[in-house]
């Protein structure tokens, strides 16, 4: 079931969006080589917890950690570790939530470690821009296919593939809501985009096939055939206006 917010529920989501955005900026500052992602990963929970919220992700489904920590061909879900140590030319998804009046805000983020080939760099560049892309197509009266069809025409015209076994999701009173929003689609198909609707829209996009396996610790998602994978996300509202973004740090 689709949940539409009220001005006051957007209010109220728009905090917790707001220190998600923040905790995330907090962990990009803290990029560089030598660093661990478990160190990444305290300095997350340590200002989410500090704001008076609950990190989003910690426990759910039984992940253990605040931030998901996504190294080089890493999609999404890493765990951050005390043994993974971030080298230079590494390029470092950081995946952050936070819960707090009620509301979560959920965003990403893929960070440059140092100096990053010219290869990364465009890769990062290219699921930024799909991600505003997808954002431009989240308009009331549209469909959920306009913005996966927005998301995948940019990237597959720059010759990268997007990520079909995860998807954008609704965002509210839970971190997972309705309707399920794909990185790729058809124009015109799919739930409805009505205003008062809350999705986080997260492009997943790699250099190589789209095809990814998850590993045995049952989280790690890697690209099956090792190519590096960047991943950008904001938690939006479609409004009468246009698509608001909610995940602007201070
Ligand atoms: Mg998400």
């Amino acid at each position: 079931m689709v949940v539409l917010k009220t001005k006051r529920e957007l209010d109220l989501m728009r905090e917790a969006c707001r220190i998600s955005a923040n905790a995330l900026k907090e962990a990009g500052k803290a990029v560089e080589p030598g660093v661990s992602t478990k160190e990444i990963d305290d300095i997350v929970r340590k200002y989410i917890q500090k704001q008076g919220a609950t990190p989003s992700f910690l426990g759910y489904g039984g992940f253990p950690a605040s931030a998901c920590i996504s190294v080089n061909d890493v999609v999404i879900h890493g765990i951050p570790s005390k043994k993974q140590i971030l080298k230079k030319g590494d390029i470092v998804s950081v995946d952050v939530g936070a819960f707090i009046g009620g509301y979560h805000g959920d965003n990403a983020y893929t960070f440059a470690c140092g100096d990053i080939s010219k290869e990364a760099q465009a890769l990062l560049d290219a699921t930024k821009e799909s991600l505003y892309e997808g954002i431009k197509a989240a308009i009331a009266g549209n469909r959920v296919g306009d913005i996966g069809n927005a998301v995948q025409t940019y990237a597959e015209a720059r010759n990268y593939s997007v990520v079909r076994d995860f998807v954008g999701h609704g965002v509210g009173a839970k971190l997972h809501e309705d309707p399920s929003v794909p990185n790729y689609g058809t124009p015109g198909r799919g739930v409805r985009l009505l205003p008062g609707m809350t999705i986080a829209i997260e492009p997943m996009i790699t250099a190589g096939k789209y095809d990814v396996k998850v590993l045995d610790d049952d989280w790690t998602t890697v690209t099956v055939d090792g190519s590096l994978a960047a991943h950008f996300e904001h938690s939006i509202a479609i409004t009468p206006d246009g698509p608001v973004i909610m995940t602007i740090p201070d």
